[in-house]
C-alpha cells in the first residue's frame, strides 16, 4: 500500500472520531527493510521513521540524514542500558522506556549530554511475561519516578497481545495517559492503526502496510 493510501486511511479514521488527521503522526517503521523500499518513501518527502535496533539504525540513518537533511527517527524496540548513549545520539524519541535502571541511565546521560530525546513509557498492557514494558499496576509510580529524574516523558506506548482485541488495550493506555497528564499515545500498527486512532493514538507505527512484509 502506498504512503498516500495510509495517510488517507488515517485522515478518514480521524474524521470519523471528530479528530484532525494532521494531529496524528505516522511513523513509517523501516526496520529490516531494504534501502530500495525505504528510499521511495524518503523521496516522497516522508520524514518520520521507526527502528527497533540501535545498531541497525546506526548503519543507515546517518547516511540518509546527510542525503535528505533532518529526519526524525524513533526507537521502538527494547533498549539495553549499554546502548543508551548511542540511542540518545541517534533518535529523536525513544518509545521503550520500561524500567527504573534504564530511567536512571538516561537521566545520567541527559545531564552529561545536556539533551534528551522525547520519551514514551512502554506499558505491557497484557501483562505478558515475554513482553517488554512496565506492568500496568506499576505504571503510575514509574512515570512519577521518571518525572522526578527530570526525564522528558511525553506519552505512553503499548503493543497489545496478538490474540486479543486491541481496543481494550488502547483504551486502557489512553486512560492511564490521561490520569498522568500525558498527551502522547504511541499505539496502532499495520493491522490496527485505525482502531488505535479511534481510541486516541497520536503516533501510529506502521511498517509492513507501507513497505511490504519484512524479509
Ligand atoms: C515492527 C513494529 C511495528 C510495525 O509493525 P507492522 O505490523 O509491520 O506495522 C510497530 N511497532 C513496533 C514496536 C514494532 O516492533
Amino acid at each position: 500500500m502506498s504512503l498516500d493510501e495510509i495517510t488517507t486511511r488515517i485522515d478518514r479514521a480521524a474524521s470519523a472520531h471528530g479528530r484532525d488527521g494532521a494531529s496524528i503522526r505516522l511513523i513509517a517503521v523501516s526496520k529490516e527493510q531494504p534501502a530500495d523500499r525505504v528510499l521511495p518513501v524518503l523521496r516522497a518527502g516522508h520524514r518520520l521513521f521507526g527502528e527497533n535496533r540501535v545498531q541497525e539504525a546506526a548503519g543507515k540513518w546517518p547516511d540518509w540524514r546527510a542525503e535528505f537533511g533532518p529526519l526524525d527517527v524513533h526507537l521502538l524496540g527494547p533498549l539495553q542500558s549499554n546502548k543508551a548513549r548511542a540511542a540518545m545520539e541517534l533518535f529523536q524519541a525513544i518509545h521503550s522506556l520500561d524500567r527504573p535502571k534504564l530511567a536512571q541511565t538516561l537521566a545520567r546521560l541527559a545531564q552529561d549530554m545536556g539533551q534528551c530525546p522525547d520519551l514514551f513509557v512502554q506499558v505491557n498492557t497484557g501483562a505478558e511475561p515475554q513482553k517488554a514494558g512496565i506492568l500496568p499496576d506499576d505504571a503510575d509510580d514509574f512515570i512519577a519516578q521518571c518525572r522526578a529524574l527530570d526525564l522528558p516523558v511525553v506519552g505512553l506506548m503499548c503493543i497489545p497481545p496478538v490474540d486479543e482485541d486491541p481496543a481494550a488495550h488502547f483504551d486502557a493506555l489512553a486512560h492511564m495517559a490521561a490520569r498522568n497528564g500525558l498527551a502522547s499515545l504511541s499505539m496502532g500498527m499495520s493491522d490496527d492503526f485505525e482502531t488505535a486512532i479511534a481510541h486516541g493514538a497520536t503516533h501510529v507505527r506502521v511498517g509492513s502496510a507501507i513497505f511490504g512484509a519484512r524479509r
